[in-house]
């Protein structure tokens, strides 16, 4: 028997006050006007308490309403998108009938959709002219993605360029305490996402992140994404003797309530090697244990997991055969 949408949503309503997340959750889910009912393949047999809300980065071309369609083919329940091109600092204003269709197939699809911001933005910058215009495109990613009603932006925290890592993290903070400010009443939560950390890139240590969040003048508004290729790279293991040590050290830093996004990569490189390299799910260094484990923690269960691993390998689309995979490793509920 297929769980329909309205009957999840009653779940975590049912649910909210044992789980904290999953009222956040429903609460998304209602203001998204998504309570639909599904088809079946849509819908994990197993019942809503397994059912994960997975899927992948999609492309907005043609318009940020197409990732929906594309999402829907992959049989995603939730998308990851740009909401503009990621390579340029300003983009086209969205207009009405833009933001119109984005709605009309969200509703029309039930997929929950985060935004990632641009790749330029570095609100650690230790030069000025940079930090201001960072600041800048972000309030814009903020304002676009509260406009389509997405509700959560993540960001790479950036990189010090030489100031050193608690500069970079202060500029961090009062970058980041501008754009709330600038941005108060939004619903859009802003989610600092760990990085693989090269050069001088900060936010490759929990403790980078927990300060960034304690030092906000509105931590409420901020939470955290955590990417396992960025994860490992960055020197944390998360094979089956090592996992639970490194959930523990999670937890001890900001708490893994915090984790509202999962980005879910294998990488192309080592342990501790501190290369940001994505290698499709079980080919890399980490193996397929790690997202079993991730797919099966009890605590992960209502947070979003999205697939960020290269489109292609040998010519084959890979997001159908990565995304098939990650649902075939959810055990199914006694
Ligand atoms: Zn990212
Ligand atoms: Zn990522």
């Amino acid at each position: 028997m297929p769980f329909q949408r309205s009957e999840i949503v009653a779940y975590y309503l049912r649910t909210e006050n044992k789980h904290p997340k999953t009222r956040e959750i429903a609460r998304l889910m209602v203001r998204s006007r998504v309570v639909k009912k599904e088809p079946m393949e849509r819908t994990l047999a197993v019942g809503p308490y397994r059912r994960p809300l997975l899927g992948a980065h999609l492309s907005i071309a043609g318009g940020v309403h197409r990732a929906l369609g594309r999402g829907e083919e992959l049989g995603c329940t939730v998308i990851q998108i740009f909401t503009k091109n990621a390579s340029q600092w300003k983009g086209r204003a969205l207009s009405a009938e833009e933001i119109e269709k984005f709605h009309s197939e969200q509703a029309r699809t039930g997929i929950e959709v985060i935004a990632h911001a641009a790749y330029l933005i570095n609100v650690a910058s230790p030069d000025r002219r940079l930090a201001m215009r960072s600041i800048a495109a972000l309030r814009e990613e903020m304002e676009r993605a509260e406009m389509l009603g997405i509700p959560c932006v993540v960001l790479h925290p950036g990189a010090h360029s030489g100031s050193g890592e608690q500069a970079g993290i202060k500029a961090v903070i009062e970058s980041l305490n501008v754009v709330v400010r600038d941005t108060e009443g939004f619903h859009v939560r802003l989610l600092l996402e760990n990085t693989a950390g090269p050069g001088s890139v900060i936010g490759h240590r929990f403790e980078h992140l927990k300060q960034m969040i304690e030092g906000s003048v509105a931590p409420e508004r901020l939470g955290i994404c955590i990417d396992t290729c960025h994860l490992f790279a960055a020197g944390y293991d998360l094979s089956r003797s090592k996992y639970d040590d490194t959930m523990e050290r999670l937890e001890r830093a900001v708490g893994v309530e915090k984790v509202e996004v999962l980005h879910l990569n294998d990488s192309k490189k080592g342990l501790g090697l501190r290369v940001d390299r994505h290698e499709q799910i079980g080919l890399g260094s980490l193996g397929l244990d790690p997202f079993r484990l991730i797919m099966n923690e009890p605590r992960f269960v209502n947070t979003p997991k999205i697939i960020e691993t290269p489109k292609q390998h040998h010519g084959i689309d890979m997001d159908p055969v990565n995304l098939r995979l990650l649902r075939s490793l959810v055990r199914a509920a006694k």
